[in-house]
């Protein structure tokens, strides 16, 4: 009998858990979408994902290899248990068995961007990769990288966490109770901070009046706004930070950019991270290259897991 062609996706969300079938070329043929409601409790959730992963099942044209899952948190990928997922508010759930046993299908669970960087791995920017790491740039930020195809996952499956990584000198408290994290500055929370932090010295500005949404911050920023780019400047040198973190311990051939704040802000980060290739990066790690992502959705990267 051949591989199975098909494969389903599940990333639970603290709000929604997105589903997708796809094929062997990350194509999402089906996609279903259901509220999480973490407030009901873990076997809720867990028969939320499971009614998902049937329904698509169910509507597959072929044979399907299995499931993969994301979830926001510590997961150890190898025995398919979430060590700590705060959102979820789950602590030792073994989700792998669980949904097995509810749906019938073989299930492999690692960390959301993790899952990301699988699928940009099997199915996008990171294809063929040797090294590579990843920034999942949205309302917080998230890293993770990959030696020999595989994603690392480290001692407790924190390898990557570039997002609560302390190293901007500036030090603004950051909401995992650390101070100078880059999300503090490079993530929509840390947009919203910026303008907390600085409204004060531009009162002229129309952001320093409200509670302004990330885009409308990258949008003032286009438009010149004075308070915007001084927000922005801060973000961007958090991401130089982050590529010359990357570059010399990780030493990666391919630094992947996801996540929605990651794509707007995309030409800035870009240009910037060039800037810090050649400004902060010893010339032996600066032959790498900056990619946008490309996997579709978040559930079709944790699809991904399903076929390997
Ligand atoms: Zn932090």
């Amino acid at each position: 009998m051949s591989a199975p062609e098909y494969a389903i996706g599940v990333d639970i969300g603290g709000t929604k858990i997105a589903f997708a079938l796809v094929d062997r070329s990350g194509q999402a043929l089906d996609t279903h979408q259901l509220a999480t409601n973490a407030g009901s409790g873990p076997d809720a959730v867990i028969e939320a994902a499971a009614e998902g992963v049937r329904l698509l099942a169910g509507r597959s044209p072929g044979r399907v290899a299995g499931v993969g899952v994301g979830v926001p948190g510590f997961v150890d990928f190898e025995w398919g248990i979430v060590r700590n997922a705060v959102n979820l508010g789950w602590v030792e759930m073994p989700l792998a068995a669980r949904l097995a046993e509810a749906t019938g299908l073989p299930t492999r669970v690692q960390n959301d961007v993790n899952a990301l960087l699988d699928g940009e791995l099997r199915f996008g920017a990171a294809r063929g990769c040797r090294a590579v790491a990843l920034a999942a740039i949205g309302t917080g930020v998230g890293g993770a990288f990959a030696f020999e195809g595989k994603v690392v996952s480290g001692a407790v499956g924190s390898a990557g966490e570039i997002g609560h990584t302390p190293i901007m000198p500036s030090r603004r408290l950051c909401r995992c109770g650390l101070r100078g994290c880059v999300e503090a500055y490079l993530s929509g929370v840390g947009l919203a901070s910026g303008v907390s932090e600085h409204r004060a010295d531009f009162p002229a500005s129309p952001l320093a009046q409200g509670e302004p949404a990330a885009r409308e911050i990258v949008a003032a920023a286009d438009a010149g706004d004075k308070l915007a780019l001084a927000i922005m400047a801060e973000a961007l040198e958090a991401w130089q930070m982050v590529v010359a973190v990357y570059a010399m311990i990780l030493n990666p051939e391919r630094i992947v950019i996801g996540g929605g704040l990651g794509s707007a802000l995309a030409p800035r980060l870009l240009e910037a991270g060039q800037q810090a290739l050649q400004e902060q990066v010893l010339p032996f790690a600066r032959g790498l290259t900056f990619a946008l992502a490309e996997v579709q959705s978040p559930a079709v990267g944790a699809a991904a897991a399903a076929f390997a």
